[in-house]
């Protein structure tokens, strides 16, 4: 039977039918197709990189792709997920709040993702359960298959709908043989068999064990978990073996003995320096040739849009190998032993010191060790400083003595979400002569809340104290840094998620003691972003948004972009060489016009 027939035949059936296939109006099967990425061994192999960077070697032949991340914990999104076990909340431009892996799909993909490209179990199983209360399971009793199953079938086929694109990515979260991901794996075994044959191709990344005691690559852990793959009634097209250093042939032979998969499809993905070099890493090794030819969509490829971006993307990868002054950037954080927590200002660092021809070193400062007194010591050999985002009061007022000192001593400072709202305490305190100035987030009967969830905003925007979530456009003040830095945008769009924002009742006071106000929401009294003027402090910036989110390779955000350059100059580099370092080889300006905090193309829901 066709997969236009079987797809055909279940949307016809009756109501006693065993199947349970809602297909959204507008499905056209056959028209997408589906690639799934599969864990096995272990969690943390990089699946979502591995994914991103197979779309993106599709997206250069000019096919249209979308990915959506299957996450198998009930939390019905990420916002309330401790970063410090679950890294960055990643935030989408319609306000979902989202896994990291969302932000690698953006960043590599160039595209701005909305939230069906995000399905966590809890979604599913909250749908399924309204659906029941509502009685349209037509007294059927609800069950795992095909009820549940049902659901993300039927959420991969909205995507498809929404998005129009030629290929879904789905990333199945956690490793095979969790309880958690069990249906999901079944959901997509079910969709292969109703889409047919050469419309889904079944990926699995896995690992190559090398124990030190014995000095050699072993693949037994790998066979097994690739057995648990068979077992769920999913034989795996492409083998991805992740190991840290290349898999042997000899390894490879056994994986693709044991997993029935053809030699040329078992590929050694082992570590290299920089993700941006797996897309062409897999190219290398013919992966897209064989997902091309597994789903047959070779006549909707342009393989001369391919030689453009393939050349594009190298090149960025030879100006971040070649950058060569090197700069440090303290980032002055609670959470500072664990990286994951700023995985996107990590990549927008490295993004703008590329822009730059900078080889940003990352210095790790833990705000509860910062004092007044031991600032200068500890911030002595750092370039540039960066107070990211944060909660609660653990490590405010090391973040403030820090802000002091940057401030006085003009080092460069980029000040991210709480880092902009502590940025106005600091001054309100040490110069606006508001001793008391506070967060009411800190010391709820603050005297001075200069700092605050304002309820007439609550009420503007709907926030009913909850966060302010997703891109926003901000209003950028001609003549200013800011707006500067967007060659002299007047509109940009950055995203958000906080809670508190500069009290406007204390504006006129900052504004007044020198501190400039240089981006603003266009409808409402919401700061976005403050500055210090350049005959002042040479780069004193700092926004209410979360500018790391939209950096992408090819487009560094100019915040960053700033703040390296003034780190440069800080560190002693002479001008002329800087800008030989960012012009000589063709850099691209940071990205211009109306949309440069966020221009890529929109996906989905948000299309
Ligand atoms: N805690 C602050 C707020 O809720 C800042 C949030 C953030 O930095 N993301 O507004």
């Amino acid at each position: 039977m066709s997969s236009e027939n079987i797809l055909g035949s279940l949307r016809h059936s009756s109501d006693e039918t065993e199947f349970f296939t809602r297909t959204p109006t507008g499905y056209e099967p056959g028209r997408t197709k589906y690639v799934v990425v599969f864990g096995t061994v272990m969690s943390g192999l990089g699946k979502g990189i591995f994914s991103s960077s197979l779309a993106k070697i599709l997206q250069d032949k000019g096919l249209t792709v979308s990915p959506v991340k299957l996450e198998g914990y009930l939390n019905l999104d990420s916002g309330t997920l401790n970063p410090y076990r679950h890294g960055e909340v990643f935030v989408l431009d319609d306000g979902m709040e989202c896994d990291m892996d969302l932000g690698t799909y953006e960043r590599m993909l160039n595209l701005r993702l909305s939230r069906l490209n995000f399905c966590t179990s809890g979604q599913i199983f909250s749908s399924v359960l309204e659906r029941e209360r509502e009685g349209r399971y037509l007294g059927r009793d609800v069950q795992m298959i095909p009820h549940v199953t049902g659901e993300v079938k039927l959420r991969l086929r909205e995507l498809a709908v929404a998005s129009g694109a030629d290929v879904i990515f789905v990333e199945i979260g956690g490793t095979v043989g969790d309880v958690e991901n069990a249906y999901f794996i079944e959901a997509v075994r079910e969709m292969a068999y109703e889409e047919g044959p050469r419309n889904f191709c079944f990926v699995a990344l896995t690992y190559i064990v090398e124990p030190q005691i014995l000095g050699e690559q072993k693949s037994k852990p790998a066979q097994v978990s690739l057995k648990l793959l068979n077992a769920a009634g999913i034989h795996p097209h492409i083998i991805a073996c992740r190991a840290s250093t290349p898999v042997t042939k000899k390894v490879r032979e056994k994986i693709a003995l044991f997993g029935n998969v053809p030699m040329d499809r078992v590929f050694s993905m082992h570590d290299r320096d920089s993700v941006y070099v797996v897309p062409e890493m897999l190219r290398g090794a013919g992966i897209d040739a064989a997902v091309i030819d597994l789903l047959s969509i070779a006549d909707r490829m342009d393989t001369r849009a391919e030689e453009t971006a393939r050349r594009t993307w190298n090149d960025y990868i030879s100006r971040l190998r070649g950058a060569q002054h090197p700069v440090t950037i303290g980032i002055i954080g609670k959470y500072t032993t664990v990286r994951d927590s700023y995985a996107s200002i990590i990549q927008a660092l490295e993004h703008a010191g590329t822009h730059v021809g900078a080889k940003v070193q990352l210095d790790w400062v833990d705000s509860t060790d910062l004092t007044q007194a031991n600032a200068a010591k500890r911030l002595e050999n750092i370039h540039g400083v960066i107070v990211p985002g944060g909660f609660g009061t653990r490590g405010v007022d090391g973040k403030i003595a820090c802000i002091r000192h940057v401030r006085e001593h003009k080092i460069p400072y980029l000040g991210i979400c709480y880092g902009m709202q502590l940025a106005v305490i600091e001054y309100a305190r040490n110069v606006a002569g508001l001793p008391h100035a506070g967060s009411t987030e800190i010391e709820p009967n603050c005297p001075d809340p200069i700092i605050d969830v304002l309820p007439e905003q609550k009420r503007i925007e709907g926030l009913g104290g909850n966060m302010r979530l997703g891109g926003f456009d901000v209003v950028l003040t001609p003549g200013t840094l800011a707006a500067n830095l967007f060659d002299n945008a007047d509109r940009i769009r950055l995203r958000f998620r906080h809670r508190y924002e500069v009290n406007p009742d204390y504006i006129e006071r900052i504004e007044k003691h020198g501190m400039v106000f240089s981006g603003k929401s266009p409808n409402h009294p919401i700061m976005h972003a403050l500055e210090l003027p350049t005959d002042r402090h040479p780069y004193f910036i700092a926004t209410q948004a979360h500018p790391e989110l939209t950096s992408r390779p090819l487009q560094a955000q100019p915040m960053f972009v700033g703040l390296v350059e003034a780190a440069l100059r800080y560190s002693g580099v002479p001008a002329d060489s800087e800008s030989e370092a960012a012009h000589g080889s063709h850099l691209p300006r940071p990205p211009s016009a109306s949309n440069a905090g966020d221009s890529a193309d929109t996906q989905a829901a948000s299309a």
